[in-house]
């Protein structure tokens, strides 16, 4: 066995922290307490430092990156140890696509779109797992661009029969839901009666729906509750995507959102997702810089050298008006300034919020999300401000998201579970990723262990590579 010693426990299930030690055989735990150590045991003094689950990065973009850089530093770096893939309605399979429209290109280079089957695309992770874990999701958008040529229609009945068919293959092959993204060009003009239509095969099976929503601004609520009839319809758990209120004339109204959703989870699941920094990033567009303070760009194919700097500037620069600055800077991505960090508070106090990180990975000049979402969660949100107790932050990160997503014994230290573990200093762990240096490695994180295998020593990714395709607990048959 692997004991850790003298260790400050927080199990993921939000009851106190105490002082015991953890062991480890294999991929499981063991012995979680007071643990007597035997002449073979291999023993790590934790002198007080805190020992957790492994963080669930519950909303992420990771999809291709996990094939391409598989050791995953910027997340094993912040103690994650599974990431939710497929959000906003982009997965990268199932689809073979030479040039794929905006926003899917945000999942990286073209050729990583080689997947013709959504199990595909699982065969290539088990084949050359990543060091950590994946809970896939399958994205409506990808599904939509797979079946339809033009995008700017609702989908025919046969598009929608096309689609059902490849949701419920993914299903079949490992998927633990949908996610959609009707904000986005090419399904925005997909109607509720569209969504309910392809979601069918969802039904019965514990499965998630999880939605970057039509609108997150003066229209959210009725984007929401769009949401919440695709989730009864389908009998399907709603997860609202990044919840934000978008533009200073929405400020506060995450009051009037939780409540709402609050009220709908007496009646049916939901939770929601959301990461703990007052600006959101995604592909360039009008609508969002016009809601923003300061908009930066972080990667332009016309102009490369654009990234990092801030599109006013650039205006100003060029002396052109917004939607010259723009089509000269498109395809691109951008970072908005528009949320407040008030809301963005009061969503963390939430119950039913988990920590998603939304990270662009392949983006040059990143969002520092992808970096810093749970160690910035740890110093500012738990040890800086008190917004949540130790315990309730790490909550929120293991055991709520495992619960959600319907995993199978993980996120809580239990005997029999599976070994996914951080270790950090709780009065050093901080984000460094900065809007200036977003590619920074946390600090305090100091192991990091995922079925078993350290992936990460306090300074690098070890190398190992133990991530596994994980599987949605199927619902008890009655
Ligand atoms: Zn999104």
């Amino acid at each position: 066995m692997l004991i850790f010693k003298n260790a400050l426990v927080v199990d993921g299930s939000g009851q106190s922290a105490f002082a015991g030690d953890v062991a480890l055989d294999g991929e499981r735990i063991v012995a979680v307490g007071v643990v007597p150590v035997q002449p073979d045991d291999t023993v790590v003094d934790l002198q007080g430092k805190v020992i957790a689950p492994g963080f669930i990065d519950s909303h992420t973009h990771d999809d291709g990156y996990l094939l391409a850089h598989r050791d995953m530093t910027p997340k094993v770096s912040q103690g994650i140890t599974s990431v939710v893939t497929g959000n906003c309605g982009i997965s990268l399979a199932p689809l073979v696509h030479p040039n794929v429209p905006q926003p899917l290109d945000l999942l990286g280079p073209p050729e990583l779109f080689r997947f013709e089957r959504f199990g595909d695309w699982l065969q290539a992770l088990k084949a050359q797992p990543a060091a950590v874990n994946v809970i896939a999701l399958v994205g409506h958008t990808t599904l939509r661009v797979g079946v339809m040529a033009d995008h700017q229609r609702e989908a025919t009945h046969a598009e929608r029969a096309q689609m059902r068919a490849l949701l419920t293959e993914a299903l079949d092959e490992g998927a633990f839901g949908i996610s959609t993204g009707t904000f986005y060009p090419p399904a925005r003009h997909a109607s509720t009666q569209e969504l309910l239509d392809v979601c069918q095969p969802l039904k019965g099976r514990g499965a998630v729906y999880a939605t970057h929503l039509r609108d997150e601004a003066d229209d959210i609520v009725p984007a929401m509750q769009e949401a919440l009839t695709v989730g009864r319809e389908a009998d399907c758990r709603v997860v609202f995507s990044h919840h934000k209120l978008a533009g200073e004339r929405n400020h506060g109204r995450s009051a009037e959102t939780l409540a709402m959703i609050q009220q709908a989870s007496a009646t049916q699941p939901v939770c929601v997702d959301c990461h703990p920094y007052p600006a959101t990033s995604t592909m360039l567009r009008l609508d969002r810089v016009r809601l923003a303070s300061r908009t930066m760009i972080t990667w332009s194919t016309a102009c490369p050298e654009a990234k990092g700097r801030d599109f006013s500037d650039l205006q100003r620069q060029w002396g052109l008006d917004d939607e010259e600055t723009l089509a000269r800077l498109s395809p691109a991505g951008a970072i908005y300034f528009l949320m407040d960090q008030g809301d963005v508070d009061r969503i963390f106090q939430f119950p039913l919020t988990m920590v998603g990180s939304d990270g662009l990975p392949f983006d040059p000049h990143p969002h520092p999300r992808q970096w810093g979402t749970f160690t910035r969660v740890l110093r500012r949100m738990v040890r800086e401000c008190g917004l949540l107790s130790l315990e309730e932050a790490i909550h929120r990160m293991t055991g709520l998201a495992c619960e959600q997503y319907g995993l199978d014994r993980r996120g809580r230290l239990e005997p029999g579970w599976f070994a996914d573990l951080v270790v950090f200093d709780p009065q050093r762990v901080s984000d460094r990723a900065t809007f200036e240096q977003p590619m920074q490695v946390s600090q305090g994180v100091e192991q990091v262990w995922v079925n078993g295998r350290q992936v990460w020593n306090g300074h690098q990714a070890t190398g190992a590579l133990p991530g596994q395709v994980l599987r949605r607990r199927e619902p008890k048959l009655q």
